[in-house]
């Protein structure tokens, strides 16, 4: 399908798929067995100057906005979507310090994150916040010029391999959700340590660790937009990082299609292959049609959300003010019901399909030294992160409900 890319962004496709091809396909089994942290290959983003595809040019990126991030995560979850995660996370890292933070601060640690030479995380969850982020324990208390951090994040990717990690702790423990705060935390900062490093079912390539903060000070320069609004940096980061998770389903679906593809039109059963049976050809068919879809729905919601974004971001670049305050100054709306239906249509449809695959492959596709499998173990957590699916469900219908009522009002009013 022809979905009008610009010259740029199909260079993006083409250079990422084969470097992709080249690179990491030869070594994502490796990873995937080993749990080992991709280095060589995150060597090689780097050299690809692949980390700044969505960041302004003004911090080293390529300029580009969502659609660029979707493009090359797309891309790299058609190979392997542990080792893709690696860039991924980067850009969960950046995104709320792109939209909410000063001019000082984006100088300070979006050039290093544009090229790569920095990696990122961003760490959120806690033991007992995880659906329900108002349940952050972490604390963050101000003393002077630093903030004094003590707690626990669980669950962090990229946690280890990276060198800066947003964060979110509470400021004020008695105002609940709007207590929260963002931060960004260096590693080697003294009292930030790595506790448990988890081992997954899937993107076995992928770091998650547990992020130990014990009287950590960071500078108070480190808080992102306001004490109070981390809960609102968090919501906005992720309307706009969902398309990413999104793009990784995607991405992944089309992989174990390819892989399948190649293994059915050789393997024979009866005296034909198995490609020509035409139960394997509806199940094709059904996975094709859903990756497209989804697919239609992500480009179309990346491309509104550039659109109506990208004015901001130029204009607080240019007047050196907040991203998010040019936002509100344009009007620009919240994507959560949009971005949401990217993550929810694209995932299901990646665990649908990976499973399927699997099943036309037969026995083989169960195996380890087969490539299907591991899409299929790699496939679940789309739906897990940034927000499960029942969570995403939840806000979509609210949005939905919300919108409905506000119709109405405006209906009577007029
Ligand atoms: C591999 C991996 C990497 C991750 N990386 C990061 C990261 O980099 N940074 C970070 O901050 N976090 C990260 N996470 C955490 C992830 O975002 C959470 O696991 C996720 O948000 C769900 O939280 P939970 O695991 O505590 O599940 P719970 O919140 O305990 O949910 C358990 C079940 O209950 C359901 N549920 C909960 N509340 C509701 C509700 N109100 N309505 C309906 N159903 C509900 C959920 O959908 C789920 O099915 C990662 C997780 C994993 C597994």
């Amino acid at each position: 399908m022809d979905y009008g890319l610009t010259e740029t962004q199909q260079e993006i496709v083409d250079l990422t798929y084969r470097l992709a091809v080249e690179k990491m396909k030869p070594v994502r089994e490796h990873y995937d067995n080993t749990e080992e942290y991709p280095w060589p290959i995150v060597e090689e983003f780097r050299k690809a100057d692949l980390f700044g595809v969505y960041l302004p040019e003004k911090y080293g990126g390529l300029g580009g906005g969502t659609m660029e991030l979707v493009l090359v995560t797309e891309q790299l979850s058609r190979i392997c979507a542990g080792i893709a995660l690696s860039v991924a996370a980067c850009g969960l890292c950046a995104i709320p310090i792109l939209l909410f933070a000063n001019e000082e601060q984006r100088q300070r640690f979006l050039p290093d994150l544009a090229s790569g030479k920095r990696l990122g995380a961003f760490a959120l969850t806690e033991p007992q916040a995880g659906s329900d982020a108002t349940a952050t324990k972490c604390t963050a208390r101000l003393e002077g010029d630093y903030y004094v951090i003590n707690g626990q994040k669980n669950f962090c990717s990229n946690g280890n391999a990276a060198d800066l990690y947003t964060f979110f702790a509470t400021t004020n423990p008695a105002r609940g959700a709007r207590g929260l705060s963002a931060f960004v935390v260096e590693k080697g900062t003294p009292g930030f340590s790595f506790g448990k490093k988890e081992h997954k079912m899937g993107i076995r390539a992928s770091w998650t660790y547990d992020l130990v903060f014990n009287n950590c000070k960071i500078p108070k320069k480190n808080l992102l937009y306001k004490e109070g609004y981390g809960l609102f940096v968090a919501q906005n980061t992720f309307d706009a990082s969902r398309p990413g998770v999104a793009s990784q389903a995607l991405g992944l679906a089309t992989g174990a299609i390819d892989e399948t593809l190649s293994y059915i039109r050789i393997r024979k059963q009866f005296g034909q292959t198995i490609a020509s049976f035409q139960a394997i050809q509806h199940m094709l068919a059904d996975c094709a049609t859903a990756v497209e879809a989804s697919r239609a729905l992500l480009y179309s919601t990346a491309r509104a959300m550039d659109k109506e974004m990208k004015p901001a971001i130029d204009a607080a670049m240019e007047k050196g003010t907040i991203v998010f305050d040019e936002m509100n100054a344009l009007g620009v709306k919240r994507w959560t019901k949009e971005s949401g239906m990217c993550k929810v249509l694209c995932s299901d449809t990646a665990m649908r399909v990976a499973t399927d695959c699997v099943q036309m492959c037969g026995g083989i596709g169960y195996m380890r030294d087969f490539p299907v499998e591991k899409y299929m173990r790699d496939a679940k957590i789309t739906q897990i992160y940034e927000g499960t699916n029942q969570i995403q469900r939840n806000e979509i219908a609210m949005m939905i409900i919300k919108e409905a009522a506000s119709k109405q009002k405006e209906a009577v009013a007029a």
